[in-house]
């Protein structure tokens, strides 16, 4: 049986890597990795490849750097000609990226069985791209794998058959258990930075309503430098809001101690040793729960709800500075419930043994 997996972005290297591992226990099932190119640069892509030993891409369609439309077009001319070349039994997609909706909908169209990982989670604000790529990816596809209950009800509630939604739990949780005694053990950059643990707050913003919106950029960096001043910040900063903030023309405070993007281990260690986690990222924002680290989140809204009821995260959508040094004040020091959210782990043996149960 073969399985085509779609990856392209950060943090669909993440998630498929425990994914990847579970397969190599799957007798029968050969796992094919198709990269699209989304991300490219070495310290957005090859980084985690070397660090989770995810097997080599067999197929890099090298496509980035475009407008979403162009990206998922060229996507999905390129996924076809794969499918077609490669017949797999079921293509697997992960997330909500342009990468998603093109592996999903070019593996329909040939009525190749779909499988999605991180289905059924809803932001309900359909001026994020990825909110559109989730719900097409999830109505085109077979196999629905759930991380929460709240996500598994969405699904229902979009008219989604009971039969096709597995709730599982979530892939990050397998990835940052399977990874965290490497990072604490290999990790240095805590060390090169200067900070002690406990004693530094890290961040991290990338999303689109953030860093396309001047206002809410301005906000997010005024906030940042504001708190700075009181705690030092460490901020590995996405290539995009690089770009926005030197086309604004916006420079940042003399207590962030900014970097370039980093690999996955280190990341791991940073939140492990942070007082205080505040991003727009989805999969930061859990990560700061698997490590018992409170959260801000510089949004509107999350897809994760659990993680505000029960005390681990607060939203502050970044309307001004001074919103964000509140925030962060009144979240320092603080935890959340003790209760387990996003199952008991092994998500990832889990959604390989289905996938390779419809074998023979
Ligand atoms: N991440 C990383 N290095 C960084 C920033 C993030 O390894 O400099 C990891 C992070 O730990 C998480 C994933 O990338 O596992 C999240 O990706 P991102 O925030 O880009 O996307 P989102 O989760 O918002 O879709």
């Amino acid at each position: 049986m073969k399985v085509c997996t779609i990856i392209g972005a950060r943090p669909q290297f993440v998630k498929s890597a425990p994914v990847a591992r579970a397969f190599q226990n799957c007798a029968g099932v050969e796992e094919v990795i198709i990269h699209t190119g989304q991300h490219f640069d070495s310290n957005m892509s090859d980084v985690f490849f070397d660090e989770l030993g995810i097997p080599k891409p067999r197929y890099n369609l090298g496509i980035s750097n475009v407008g979403h439309g162009a990206m998922t077009g060229r996507m999905l001319e390129g996924l076809e000609t794969v499918f077609l070349e490669e017949k797999p039994d079921w293509v697997l997609v992960f997330g909500d990226t342009n990468s998603t909706i093109a592996g999903a909908l070019a593996a329909s169209k040939l009525h190749i069985k779909v499988a999605h990982v991180e289905a059924g989670l809803r932001s309900f604000n359909r001026k994020m791209p990825e909110e559109i790529n989730r719900i097409l990816t999830d109505h085109c596809s077979d196999l629905l794998f759930t991380p929460t209950e709240t996500a598994t009800r969405n699904l229902e509630n979009e008219g989604i058959p009971a039969s096709k939604v597995l709730e599982v739990g979530d892939v990050m949780q397998d990835a940052a258990h399977l990874f965290g005694d490497l990072a604490d053990q290999s990790n240095t950059l805590a060390g090169d930075l200067s900070i002690d643990a406990g004693g530094f707050i890290l961040a991290t913003v990338h999303r689109q309503e953030n860093t396309d919106d001047p206002m809410r950029l301005r906000a997010i960096v005024e906030g940042l430098s504001l708190v700075a001043e009181e705690i030092p910040i460490v901020l590995p900063l996405h290539p995009r809001t690089r770009g926005k903030l030197e086309q604004a023309g916006v420079k940042l405070g003399s207590g962030i101690r900014c970097v370039e993007p980093i690999g996955y281990l280190d990341m791991l260690a940073l939140e492990r040793k942070a007082a205080l986690i505040v991003t727009d990222s989805g999969g930061v924002q859990k990560e700061a729960y698997f490590q018992g680290v409170p959260c801000v989140t510089l949004r509107d809204e999350t897809e994760w709800t659990e993680l505000v009821e029960t005390g681990w995260n607060r939203l502050c959508p970044p309307s001004s500075g001074a919103d964000i040094v509140k925030a962060v004040r009144a979240a320092l020091g603080t935890t959340g419930d003790d209760v387990a959210l996003y199952g008991t782990g092994n998500v990832s043996q889990v959604i390989a043994e289905k996938i390779a149960s419809f074998y023979g």
